[in-house]
């Protein structure tokens, strides 16, 4: 009898020359971590394809909506799996007819990926085809557009027949583009940019802050909330949370009411960057979307940009709101973003926060209190949560390699090439 697999179907991997192997074996390694709830029984390529199977009969149903979600994948067939004997694949050709649901037309599209079969694709689109026409008369054959395509895949050994076939989220696999530091507040935006970074094949190491102490822990417990339902098809492994909220006082009675905002997120972007260094990552990435809110002006996106040196990618920078709570509908954060918990965000908000800092007034504020003394003391209190994952290597020693990373403070960093030295 057919046993049921998923056979996942991949693009951009397969673009990727040389690196395909490579690529390949990244993905391979995502299936299996995001089928380990499942008795996986083996995940391999063949093909142009890469078969997942399971050992207990209904797991490869179950499996087919999580693997539609790993990155890399950008499509997953469920099919019957049958010997290269003609009654077994034209029988799985009528139940995957069968299970189609409501249509009026349909074709075969037969593929011999080894020539050692007797028959050519031809030949078995006109077997398989004479077989489903007799099972349902009432269909039509349709060579354009028809409603479902059951496709026959023979391979060495085997047949796999499916016309049950999704798409998949696309992208690259988890791993496949280093190590990104992304700024996860519980809001809508950053689960969404993180989880666009996680889809171009990036590691995100989600740094949280938190109002703690002056504020209760359940933003911290929201991001967690947050990763769980990113997983299993995409794994975070680690979860920094930053006690912010003593800082945020300190800001709030040294600096200008209105510069505030601008401070905070300076202080966040560089405890952000001392962070990717540790954790060799190589990029920060926000939530950020052009004007949505006071801080997201040009002017003072470069007013807190200054004070790193790693790049900072905003892949929401364009993108409407509403596009953005579809996505985030989709991946399954939105539900958990809109539980309202006091964070940094909320904490000793001016009434009229600056939309167009000037940079000198912003300057001035920033030297109104120790803002290296600040970023060492938040670094140092770094927590972080651990969870499951296959693609994140946690840094070896965090307290040390902190240490021995720190850079120079801000104000003695050497200016970059492309900074205007003041
Ligand atoms: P979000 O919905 O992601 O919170 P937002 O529209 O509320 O975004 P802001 O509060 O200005 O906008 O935050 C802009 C970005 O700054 C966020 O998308 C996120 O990347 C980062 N950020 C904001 N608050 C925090 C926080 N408490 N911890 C970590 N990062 C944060
Ligand atoms: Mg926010």
């Amino acid at each position: 009898m057919a046993s049921r697999v998923c056979l996942v179907h991949y693009h951009e991997v397969g673009l990727k020359g040389k690196n395909r192997a490579h690529f390949e074996r990244i993905l391979i390694d995502s299936i299996k971590a995001a089928c380990a709830a499942f008795s996986l029984a083996s995940c391999t390529r063949i093909s142009g394809h890469i078969l997942v199977t399971f050992s207990v009969p209904g797991e490869a149903e179950r499996a087919f909506d999580v693997i539609r979600r790993v990155p890399g994948v950008a499509r997953v067939s469920l099919a019957f799996h049958t010997n290269r004997d003609p009654d077994e694949y034209c029988r799985a050709a009528v139940s995957a007819l069968r299970e189609a649901g409501e249509f009026e037309s349909f074709k075969v599209a037969a593929k011999r990926s080894n020539t050692d079969y007797a028959l050519g694709s031809l030949e078995l689109n006109a077997q398989v085809g004479e077989v489903l026409c007799g099972a349902f008369p009432q269909k039509r054959v349709q060579m354009h557009h028809p409603d479902v395509v059951v496709h026959v895949l023979v391979v060495q050994g085997s047949v796999y027949v499916y016309a049950r076939s999704e798409r998949g989220v696309g992208g690259l696999p988890v791993g496949s583009a280093g190590k990104v530091v992304t700024l996860l507040s519980s809001g809508i935006d950053s689960p969404v940019a993180t989880w666009l970074l996680s889809r171009r094949g990036a590691v995100c190491v989600p740094v949280h802050f938190s109002g703690r102490p002056q504020t209760a822990d359940t933003s911290e417990y929201l991001c967690q909330d947050i990763i769980r339902a990113l997983a299993p098809s995409v794994q975070i492994g680690r979860l920094y949370v930053v006690p912010f909220g003593d800082a945020q006082r300190e800001i709030s009675i040294k600096c200008p009411g209105k510069l505030r905002v601008i401070m905070y997120r300076r202080i966040m972007y560089a405890v952000a960057e001392r962070i990717a260094r540790i954790e060799g990552a190589k990029a920060i990435v926000t939530g950020e979307s052009l004007g949505q809110v006071a801080s997201q002006t040009l002017e003072n996106i470069a007013a807190v940009n200054e004070v790193v040196s790693l790049p900072v990618l905003r892949p929401l920078i364009g993108s409407d709101k509403q596009e953005i709570i579809e996505r985030a509908e989709q991946i399954g954060t939105y539900d958990i973003s809109c539980e309202t918990a006091p964070d940094c965000c909320t904490l000793f908000m001016p009434r009229a926060p600056e939309t167009h800092a000037r940079i000198d007034e912003v300057h001035e504020a920033w030297e109104a209190f120790d803002h290296d003394e600040m970023i060492d003391r938040l670094v140092a209190s770094v927590e972080y949560v651990d969870f499951e994952s296959a693609s994140y290597r946690r840094p070896r020693r965090f307290r040390e390699r902190h240490e021995e990373l720190a850079p120079a403070p801000f104000a003695e960093r050497r200016p970059r090439e492309d900074e205007p030295s003041s």
